[in-house]
């Protein structure tokens, strides 16, 4: 970053500062997510925000090797020497209408003299956008949002909030001025919300949003999280978006929508192949589904996401893909007849929310515009609940189990070449250093245990 780069930014800053002190706000949050998907945050005076929108507000790089509880693993490649600068993107800054006097901007890190940190996730997601760009495709993506809504506080035997049946509009009903109040928050904030309902397990909701370009996609869930937890505690409630939240209960997702277009022109319908995919949509999913093992160490990064992973859950607990079947990893979505070139696009449903949404992003575009260079193709499609079926039919139509432990996801990950280059030599040893340090955590730790840490981190 040169003098006159840091110039803008400061004289773009200073008009943010002044827009935001007419709308009240005194303070920006300035966050970043770290490699176990904690939302870690700098608070400034709007007073300060022009020189921070130039020169960044200081944090450690040790927080790359932060575990969900706090603690710290032990790796060379993030330690307490050293200062990372956060440059808030002027262009996403958001006063927060549940936090009043509170505005929020993501932030991406770079170090001291102005070169972006290797182990910023927001960075590499941009990355790998304009790898695809170069390949002449644009995505759009969108996450989905499930939590379980508790009555305060957030302690160790919560109780859920909205115990009417699953999807049931008794549930509405007991949540409803939460609800309207969330919905009018987000719409405030510029979130376009595109629906909301009462999710399976007792008190859990979920929300999704209109689809953005993959970086925007990720800020979005970072916002809707922080604003859901927001208006509930004003209400005096608890928010768990854990993958687990109730040992052996169905737990809470964070699938992600993927659609793609070149010139314009949508890649997931209209095509030559299965349910109207064109070549490149097919071998873009190819080479996500191809890897699926691998991406979890991303898109399933805890020990906890794997109390959720199971089977007949509808957390896509199986390696394969079908049309609209929400028992597999990767659902194709073709849209009514009639709306396909706009609302076609596939769902990858074995990710949570324990996941940092821009290392997910960066792995799934990145296996994607894998499979587009290999030309991949994608095996049959899967109809209906693979564990209805044999293991000898699993086993003749290769099926197979995703990993059932965090452990053989990250094996898998540090196998994977197409994720380990992109990722770079540093991310990569700081994801295994964070991910064997917390395997090591719950060794023997039990699975209310397990739930008991993870339940109010994320
Ligand atoms: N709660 C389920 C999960 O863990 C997803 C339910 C749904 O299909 O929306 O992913
Ligand atoms: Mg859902």
């Amino acid at each position: 970053m040169d003098e006159q780069e840091r110039a803008e930014r400061v004289a773009k800053g200073r008009r943010q500062a002044e827009w935001l002190a007419s709308r009240d706000v005194a303070a920006v949050a300035v966050t970043f997510v770290d490699t176990s998907g904690i939302c870690r945050v700098k608070g400034v005076p709007v007073s300060v925000f022009d020189r921070i929108s130039g020169w960044g507000v200081g944090a450690t790089p040790v927080f790359d090797a932060f575990l969900l509880d706090d603690s710290i693993a032990d790796t060379s490649v993030a330690n307490p020497s050293g200062d990372l600068r956060l440059l808030p993107d002027l262009s996403r800054v958001v006063p927060l209408s549940a936090q009043p006097g509170w505005a929020w901007a993501p932030a991406d890190r770079y170090t001291q003299d102005g070169k972006p940190h290797p182990g910023c996730s927001r960075l590499l997601a941009s990355r790998v956008v304009d790898r695809l760009a170069e390949s002449g495709i644009t995505a759009k993506a969108a996450f989905e949002v499930e939590w379980v809504l508790f009555r305060g506080p957030a302690d160790s035997d919560p109780e859920p909030f909205g115990i009417g049946p699953a999807y049931g509009m008794n549930r509405v009903i007991e949540v409803s001025d939460f609800a309207v109040e969330l919905l009018r928050t987000l719409s405030a904030q510029g979130v376009a919300v595109q629906q909301f309902h009462p999710e399976y397990a007792p008190g859990q909701l979920e929300l999704s949003v209109a689809p953005e370009s993959p970086v925007a996609a990720a800020d979005t869930a970072v916002l809707v999280r922080s604003t859901i937890r927001a208006v509930a505690a004003r209400r005096g409630l608890a928010v768990s978006f854990s993958p687990s939240v109730q040992a052996g209960g169905v737990g809470n997702g964070g699938h992600v929508h993927l659609s793609l277009a070149r010139n314009g022109q949508p890649l997931f319908s209209g095509g030559e192949g299965r349910f109207g995919l064109t070549t490149d949509a097919e071998s873009f999913m190819a080479g996500i589904v191809e890897r699926l093992p691998a991406l979890l160490a991303v898109g399933a990064p805890s020990v906890a996401s794997y109390l959720r992973l199971l089977p007949s859950h509808w957390a896509g607990a199986y390696g394969c893909w079908g049309l609209e079947n929400r028992e597999a990893a990767v659902r194709l979505v073709t849209g009514s007849v009639g709306e396909q070139t706009r609302a076609a696009n596939f769902e990858v449903k074995c990710v949570d929310q324990s996941a940092n949404p821009y290392l997910l992003m960066a792995a799934l575009l990145a296996s994607g515009l894998s499979g587009l260079e290999q030309r991949t193709t994608l095996p049959d499609p899967v109809h209906g609940d693979p564990a209805s079926l044999s293991d000898e039919q699993r086993t003749a139509r290769n099926i197979a189990r995703l990993p059932e432990r965090l452990a053989a996801a990250v094996d898998a990950f540090a196998a994977d070449k197409v994720l380990t280059e992109t990722f770079g030599p540093e991310l990569t040893e700081t994801i295994l250093a964070v991910r064997h340090a917390e395997i090591e955590k719950f060794a023997d730790a039990s699975p209310e245990e397990v739930v008991a840490v993870t339940r109010w981190r994320h």
